[in-house]
C-alpha cells in the first residue's frame, strides 16, 4: 500500500508531496489532466510572481480573514522559503516593482519541469489523465480512460485549487464530493477578478488602454495602481486589489490624478475664462491622457462644471458586479478551517489532509496567493508524514 497519494498536482499537490518524500514515505501523485501544474504554467503566461520581498508581519496581513489561522503555516514556509525553493530549483530571481519577487525568466516552465524532475528522482510515482470521484470503501476512486480505478493508501492530500478556469483542471466539482461526506464547504466566491461595465459606445477605441497611476479605492482599501479597459468592463491589477471590497458591497472610486492636489488643479482652473466649456476645463485644467479622458467622461456626464475637479480625484465607477467566477485569478471559499486541525487534516476524515487555494483563505495577487500554496502544501505533507511515521 502507498504511503500517501496526492490528489492535484498544482504547487500545493507538489509540495506535499515533495515533504512527504523527503521524510521517506512512498508517494504517488495523480491529476485529471493529461498533464500536471497547469494553472502554475498559466500564471507564468503573465510573468510568475512567486512570492512578496517585505516584511514578514506585512507579508503575512495581507491573508486577510485569514491571517491567524495560517500564520504558524506561513511561518514554516514563508516569503524567503519561496525564494530559497524557486533558487533551489535552478532559477535565477529578481525583485520588480513593489518588492514582487519574480524568476528573471518570468515564466513558470522551467520550474515546473526541474521540480517533476527532481520528484521523479526522489521516487515520487505520478498518474495522469486519473480524475478523482470520492471513496468506495476506503479507497480512492479514479474516472480513468481505461476506466475505474481504486487506490489504496495510508494517507491522502487532496490539493485540488478553486473554482476558476476550470479548463485548467480546478473546476470546484471536488466540493460536491466532500459535501457529500458532510464536510463543511464555504461557498466559492470570485477572489482578484475583473468587474463588468456596460459601456457607451465611445469606450470602444479604448478597450485594451492601461489606466495607469491612479488610486484606487473601496472601503477601507486605498492604493496606487492601475488597471486596463476591457471590452467586459474594468480589470487589471488594481482592480484585483480592490475587489475584495468592491465584492463586498463598497463602491469604487479613482482618483485620476494622484500626484495633484486640489489647490494646483484650482489655480489651473482660475486661470481659465468664466466661460471656458467643459473639454476646455478638462483638456487644460485635468490634462488627462486618452484612457483617463475617456473613463472620466463616461463616468461624470451631467457633472456641474464647478465640481469636474472634485468628480476627477474621487471618480465613482458604476459596475454591474463581478465577472463570473470562471475567470477570476483565484477563488475565496472552500474547506474551511473549523472543518480541520492544525496540520489541515480533515477532522472527520482521519489521514486526510486538504492544500492550496481549496482551503477557504483568499488573498491578493502579488505572489500571496503561490505561496500560500506551497506553505499549505508542506503543511498537509508534513501532517501526513507525521501521521504515518509518530
Ligand atoms: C491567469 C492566472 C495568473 C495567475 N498568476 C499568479 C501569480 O503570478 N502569482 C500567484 O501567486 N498566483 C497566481 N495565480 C494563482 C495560482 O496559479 C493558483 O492560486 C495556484 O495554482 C493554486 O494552486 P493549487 O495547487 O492549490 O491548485 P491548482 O494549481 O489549481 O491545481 C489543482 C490541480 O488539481 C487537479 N484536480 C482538480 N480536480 C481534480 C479531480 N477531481 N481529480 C484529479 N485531479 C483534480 C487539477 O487538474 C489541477 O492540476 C494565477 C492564476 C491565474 C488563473
Amino acid at each position: 500500500m502507498i504511503d500517501l497519494c496526492v490528489i492535484g498536482a498544482g504547487p500545493a499537490g507538489l509540495m506535499a508531496a515533495e515533504t512527504a518524500v523527503d521524510r521517506g514515505l512512498s508517494v504517488l501523485i495523480i491529476d485529471a489532466k493529461p498533464s500536471f501544474g497547469r494553472k502554475f504554467l498559466m500564471a507564468g503566461k503573465s510573468g510568475l510572481n512567486l512570492t512578496k520581498n517585505e516584511p514578514f508581519e506585512n507579508f503575512l496581513r495581507s491573508y486577510n480573514d485569514a491571517t491567524e489561522w495560517l500564520s504558524p503555516i506561513i511561518k514554516e514556509f514563508d516569503n524567503q522559503s519561496a525564494i530559497n525553493w524557486a533558487q533551489n530549483l535552478g532559477q535565477t530571481i529578481f525583485t520588480g516593482s513593489s518588492n514582487r519577487v519574480f524568476p528573471t525568466n518570468m515564466k513558470a516552465s522551467p520550474l515546473l519541469r526541474a521540480w517533476l524532475i527532481r520528484l521523479s528522482d526522489k521516487g515520487v510515482k505520478f498518474n495522469q489523465g486519473w480524475r478523482w470521484l470520492g471513496w468506495e470503501n476506503e479507497d480512492a476512486v479514479f474516472q480513468t480512460s481505461g476506466g475505474k480505478k481504486f487506490i489504496k493508501s495510508r494517507t491522502t492530500v487532496l490539493a485540488l485549487g478553486g473554482a476558476s478556469w476550470s479548463r485548467l483542471g480546478s473546476d470546484g466539482e471536488w466540493a460536491n464530493i466532500l459535501a457529500d461526506q458532510d464536510i463543511p464547504i464555504t461557498p466559492f466566491k470570485p477572489s482578484n477578478m475583473g468587474f463588468s461595465v456596460n459601456w457607451s459606445k465611445h469606450m470602444l477605441p479604448h478597450f485594451g488602454s492601461p489606466i495607469k497611476s491612479i488610486r484606487l479605492t473601496s472601503g477601507s482599501f486605498s492604493s496606487l495602481g492601475e488597471c486596463v479597459i476591457s471590452s467586459k468592463g474594468l480589470e487589471g491589477s488594481g482592480i484585483y486589489a480592490a475587489s475584495k471590497s468592491m465584492r463586498e458591497g463598497n463602491p469604487l472610486m479613482l482618483d485620476l490624478l494622484p500626484d495633484l492636489d486640489l489647490r494646483t488643479l484650482i489655480s489651473r482652473f482660475e486661470k481659465l475664462p468664466k466661460k471656458a466649456s467643459r473639454s476646455t476645463i478638462v483638456r487644460k485644467v485635468l490634462r488627462l491622457d486618452k484612457a483617463k479622458t475617456a473613463i472620466f467622461n463616461e463616468f461624470s456626464q451631467g457633472a456641474q462644471l464647478k465640481n469636474i475637479i472634485t468628480i476627477a480625484k474621487a471618480l465613482l465607477i458604476s459596475h454591474l458586479g463581478p465577472r463570473p467566477i470562471e475567470e477570476a485569478i483565484s477563488t475565496a471559499g472552500g474547506v474551511p478551517r473549523l472543518a480541520l486541525n492544525n496540520q489541515l487534516m480533515l477532522k472527520s476524515k482521519p489521514g486526510i489532509f486538504c492544500a492550496g487555494e481549496m482551503l477557504d483563505w483568499e488573498a491578493p495577487t502579488g505572489g500571496y496567493l503561490i505561496t500560500g500554496c506551497l506553505a499549505t502544501g508542506k503543511c498537509a505533507g508534513s501532517g501526513a508524514s507525521d501521521f504515518i511515521l509518530l
